[in-house]
């Protein structure tokens, strides 16, 4: 039996894990070695390899096979080692989101997995949970589930320990919590007693709605690409096999160049590209408090043009300090704040152990005058808990021969409740009016006696006795993130349940573009669809609105065509977080549904990180982007060398043992290099992308046509020419290869930024692997040509030293002539 104070121990949990197994209701499926094998063998460069040895082997040429081979297995190999990493990264991050929970252990409450619990664990369920395995509620104050995922009842359950609940046959019990339904409301305590598949949720063996990572557009997109490729690949093939056999009449060599020129190719790389930048982007983000729970998130996130955020505690401090009091027909300031019955009736209208800041702040202000002792051994007989509906609460307390009412909310929802005279209203409404418009929060109080209880706060009949009116300061810098966000072409939309002056104020204070005036939740009411719409696009700031309104904001936000993220952190916050382009569920306040709901998790509940992670959002879709430009390049050379000697009938420039070095080697390597980039200086200063717009654009594939081509040129003609001049096609050879890998290498260095210059990277050294990579393509080259056993297997021969120099000249300025370009854009750029 555990220990009600103390929980278990870790000894004790450890026993019963080995007992009982983790508290999952999914196995983890472990990824399949085997699978993965055989499915590295249904990749197209993978059978053109195999083709290729097997070719070798019938040629008589069993080294060139084996070498081959060797390839065939490092390919592998490093498929292998990819795909994990990258698996391993987005384990972790799947870690970093699995839900969590309160419970009590060696003493002491903490915060666990919820995978980890154990039968006899004690745990704290709070409003907007998901029961993470069936137990029996040992506490519980005004705690209600919504069992219908178990059920079908849409009723929500009140939940009571055993010896309070009565006696039924009913197979649900009143006192048991089930794992996987939803506790909507109040806070309990309880004891595990079944987990994983033992629990009613797991003997169902209904899956748990896990979100699958489904492709990205962007990967949709990159699909279609390298199906094109493909294609094109194709038909070039089968052209460069006839055209071959119609020169030299000999099939296995035909065989042999078209295979080739499949080879270069294959923009295989894509795919493994995209998974990995986005991955490591995920790892990079959680770093900086964004946790992604789609893998997408970190794509769409680059194109967000609209923030719709919550205003308190994620603008705003959530600090409440009270500024200025309403009392007997006065306004004063807070310091003035004498009034003993109106502290009373403050401390009394809120919880007892707040968690609220404001509430926090209203008691920390009315203890200097009344002390709170006394006021805590009242009796409390009834409540009624504030919900942002109502914008209201009370409780009632037993005093003497009566029942004493003190209530607090927003002056709308408690003015109507009170006695008072015209005169009276126009009075405090001027008052909140001077409150509100400098950006303070209004509540209302209210107090009365009563010699029984009634049902609804509504009736019973109040008297009103003040204002307070309470200063909550944008969080440090809140004001520059906007001025980023007004710069980077993204709209800030604040949401909240505040008074529409005060929000307002608030929102000229941080200012946002449209914030002049605010759309009330009622206003919101009475429009239709079409009026949404339209009113949406000029309006910054939405008060007074509760959960429900946020859908129907992005709704008509989305219908305009704008990209949207969403924050939250209640139960009813779910529907909208799900429908935005992206929700942000709170970290720290948010509730697990509504982390659920979301696609991605802002740890420190700070707007911001939000800002941040767009930018980051777009630095890694921009890298993606070079990388891929950067890939396409290179694939021209390498394919124009396969197809041109043919054409010209010279013998084959690059063979598939040299393709295989460039492009499964060299190419994926250095596109790694892209990831680690930092950002263009211009990112935040332009609009989002659309999200329509295409991988490679017009301006792009000029720039590929243009680099790519003159690498050609540059390792082809002198090949041509050397040919021509009696040099042995090995030495020729060897001097394409030294200007192909030297071009290569700056190519990587030029095109890592649009801005930026080569000679920048002596100064930017934070990339490490730049430099890595760079050189080690560098030690290759010099292998393969200098290395005496290597050189009948490349059929390279060394090239001397004023030959070299050439070379490595023509390949420097063969890619590095794309330095005038920016330069000249840069310049043109200022100008404008
Ligand atoms: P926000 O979106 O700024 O967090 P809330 O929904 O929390 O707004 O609050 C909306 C309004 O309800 C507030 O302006 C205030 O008038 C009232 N209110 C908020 N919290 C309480 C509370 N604990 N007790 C009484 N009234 C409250
Ligand atoms: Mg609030």
């Amino acid at each position: 039996m555990t220990d009600r104070i103390n929980g278990l121990t870790t000894k004790e949990v450890s026993t019963l894990q080995e007992k009982y197994g983790l508290n999952e209701l999914i196995k983890n499926e472990k990824p399949n070695p085997l699978k993965k094998f055989i499915g590295v063998f249904k990749e197209p460069m993978f059978l053109l390899l195999v083709g290729a040895s097997t070719l070798y082997f019938i040629l008589g040429q069993p080294r060139e096979g084996i070498v081959m081979l060797a390839f065939v297995i490092s390919v592998v190999s490093i498929t292998f080692i990819q795909e994990w990493k990258t698996e391993k990264t987005m384990g972790a991050l799947k870690g970093l989101t699995s839900p969590q929970v309160y419970a009590l252990r060696d003493g002491k409450k903490g915060l666990i997995k919820s995978s980890e619990l154990v039968p006899g664990d004690i745990i704290y369920i709070a409003e907007g949970e998901r029961i993470p395995a069936d137990c029996q509620v040992i506490e519980a104050s005004n705690f209600s589930v919504d069992e219908s995922i178990l059920t079908g009842e849409s009723e929500h359950v009140f939940k009571l320990p055993k010896e309070l609940s009565e006696s039924s046959d009913d197979h649900w019990k009143k006192y048991m919590l089930y794992a996987g339904t939803l506790s909507v409301f109040g806070k309990c305590t309880a004891i595990v007693k079944l987990t994983g598949f033992n629990t009613e949720y797991g003997k169902i063996g209904k899956a748990v709605s896990e979100a699958k990572d489904e492709l990205t557009p962007l990967q949709k997109k990159m699909g279609e690409l390298v199906k094109a490729i493909a294609i094109t690949g194709i038909i070039l093939c089968f052209s460069v096999m006839v055209l071959s056999y119609f020169y030299n009449r000999n099939l296995l060599s035909s065989i042999l160049s078209g295979i080739t020129l499949a080879m270069a190719l294959i923009p295989e790389e894509f795919p493994v590209v995209l998974a990995i930048f986005l991955s490591l982007g995920a790892s990079r983000l959680a770093k900086k408090n964004a946790l992604m729970r789609k893998i997408s998130a970190v794509e769409t996130l680059g194109s967000t043009n609209v923030l719709c955020v919550d205003k308190t505690g994620t603008i705003t401090q959530n600090s409440m300090k009270i500024k200025k009091v309403y009392v007997n027909n006065e306004l004063q300031d807070s310091t003035a704040f004498t009034d003993e019955n109106l502290s009373k009736i403050t401390i009394l209208a809120c919880e007892k152990d707040p968690y609220d800041p404001m509430e926090k702040a209203i008691i920390e202000n009315g203890e200097r005058n009344i002390s709170l002792n006394e006021l805590y051994n009242l009796e409390l007989c009834q409540k009624f808990a504030f919900d942002s509906k109502t914008k209201r609460m009370a409780n009632i307390f037993k005093l003497n021969e009566y029942y004493y009412a003190a209530a607090k909310g927003s002056p709308e929802t408690i003015m109507p409740l009170c006695n008072l005279s015209d005169e009276e209203v126009k009075k405090i409404e001027e008052a909140i009016d001077k409150m509100a418009s400098k950006g303070l929060r209004v509540l209302a109080f209210a107090e009365c006696k009563n010699d029984k209880l009634l049902e609804k706060l509504e009736d019973y009949l109040l008297n009103f006795k003040g204002l307070v009116g309470l200063q909550d300061p944008p969080k440090d810098g809140v004001l520059e993130a906007i001025k980023t966000c007004n710069n980077a072409g993204i709209r800030v939309v604040m949401i909240t349940g505040d008074y529409s002056k005060t929000a307002v104020a608030i929102g000229e204070e941080i200012g946002l573009k449209f914030a002049s005036k605010s759309i009330t939740g009622d206003e919101i009411d009475c429009m239709s669809e079409q009026q949404l719409c339209e009113a949406v696009k000029s309006c910054d700031v939405f008060s007074r609105v509760i959960p429900e309104h946020k859908m129907k904001i992005i709704k008509a936000l989305k219908n305009n065509g704008d990209i949207v993220a969403m924050t939250g952190d209640g139960v009813n916050d779910a529907p909208a977080l799900k429908n935005a382009d992206i929700g942000i569920a709170m970290g720290k306040r948010g509730t697990e549904v509504a982390k659920e709901a979301a696609h991605m998790i802002l740890i420190d509940d700070n707007f911001t990180t939000i800002v941040e992670s767009v930018r980051d959002g777009r630095r890694i879709f921009d890298n993606i982007r070079k990388a891929i430009v950067y890939i396409m390049i290179i694939h021209i050379p390498i394919a124009a060398l396969a197809l041109f000697a043919p054409i010209f009938n010279l013998p084959q420039i690059l063979l598939p043992m040299h393709i295989m070095l460039l492009e499964l080697i060299i190419d994926p390597t250095c596109s790694i290099i892209f990831e680690g980039e930092p950002e263009e200086p211009y990112i935040m200063n332009q609009p989002p992308r659309s999200p329509k717009e295409p991988l490679l654009t017009k301006e792009l594939t000029k720039k590929v046509i243009a680099q790519g081509v003159t690498m050609f040129l540059a390792a082809f003609l002198p090949f041509h020419y050397l040919v021509d001049t009696g040099s042995s096609v090995e030495y020729a050879r060897s001097f394409s290869l030294i200007t192909l890998i030297v071009a290569n290498v700056i190519l990587v260095l030029v095109n890592r930024s649009n801005t930026q210059y080569l000679i920048h990277i002596f100064k930017e050294k934070e990339n490490k692997a730049r430099l890595f990579i760079n050189s080690i393509s560098l030690v290759i080259l010099a292998c393969i040509v200098y290395i005496p056993i290597l050189q009948p297997l490349f059929k390279t021969s060394a090239v001397h030293l004023k030959m070299l120099i050439v070379a490595a000249f023509i390949g420097i300025a063969s890619t590095g002539w794309w330095e005038l370009v920016k330069i000249y854009k840069n310049v043109k750029n200022k100008r404008c």
